[in-house]
């Protein structure tokens, strides 16, 4: 009985990998705001990563090693350290300066704040969604044919008062032009809200989640699955807006990156 338990526990821990035999790789080692980084470890992986101050999960692919994407916010540090098991890694930050855009919005009368932040909160809860499975593959596509009117991170004076760095693109657009899904995948919210108009949010998994606000009408509705390409709203000016347009997002782990990241570069 007691060399049964001996056994078994000696061929436990030969099952078991070492501790700290684990490698991390970045797909770049130096990174601006608003960058995205997949990040892949081999050898004896946990389940999860610290990626700055936060804690990404893993998931497994099928050559054996687990990863995540990560995104690089506009606030961040010159430095940010990976850690995964008993081995680190450190990513380089290097902060560009950010252009300035004033606009005014007249102002709209009889705004329900309260209704405004609860939606606004809802959101950023939506956005921050994280599900398993990997639904989309290779590169985004632009959702609108346009041209860029306000790029990614530029410093937002709205009506005199500092409204933050832009978080995602503005694309020029006629009212009704067809909003295409950057990528496949699955609607997790769509719904008319004060702020951001009618607006749309699609998970692509692992993190990775595309917004699309001030749609003048929807094509789809909560819970629908997307394809990429697929018409899923109409351009508009819905919400706080100065007029046509559609403003895309794209987050990853409730990171807002810059959309034009995934348009260029597929990272597998
Ligand atoms: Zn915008």
């Amino acid at each position: 009985m007691k060399l049964g338990f001996r056994l078994m526990a000696l061929s436990a821990f030969m099952l078991l990998p070492l501790a700290g035999t684990c490698s991390i790789t970045i797909s770049s080692s130096t990174v601006k705001p608003g960058d995205a980084v997949l990040i892949s470890v081999s050898g004896s992986a946990p389940t999860n990563l610290r990626f700055g101050g936060k804690t990404l999960p893993l998931f497994s692919y099928s050559d054996g090693t687990k990863k995540c994407f990560a995104g690089i916010s506009l606030d961040a540090n010159a430095s940010i350290q990976i850690s995964c098991g008993n081995e680190l890694a450190m990513l380089a930050v290097i902060a560009p300066v950010a252009g300035t855009e004033k606009l005014r919005i007249p102002a709209k009368e009889h705004v329900d704040e309260a209704k405004a932040a609860v939606e606004h909160d809802r959101i950023l809860k939506v956005i921050a969604t994280v599900s398993g499975e990997k639904l989309w593959s290779g590169k985004f596509d632009i959702p609108v044919p346009g041209v860029v009117k306000t790029p990614f991170g530029v410093n937002r004076v709205v009506n005199g008062l500092p409204g933050g760095g832009h978080r995602g693109v503005d694309l020029a657009g006629a009212a009704g032009d067809p909003v295409k899904s950057a990528a496949a995948g699955r609607v997790l919210y769509c719904e008319k809200t004060i702020a951001s108009g009618n607006s749309i949010v699609v998970d692509h998994g692992q993190g990775i989640v595309n917004v699309y606000f001030h749609l003048s009408s929807f094509n789809v509705k909560e819970g629908d699955i997307v394809e990429k390409g697929q018409v899923i709203g109409a351009v508009g000016s819905t919400g706080f807006s100065t007029g046509p347009h559609l403003h895309w997002g794209t987050y990853v782990f409730g990171v807002s990156v810059d959309p034009f990241i995934f348009v260029t570069k597929d990272f597998f």
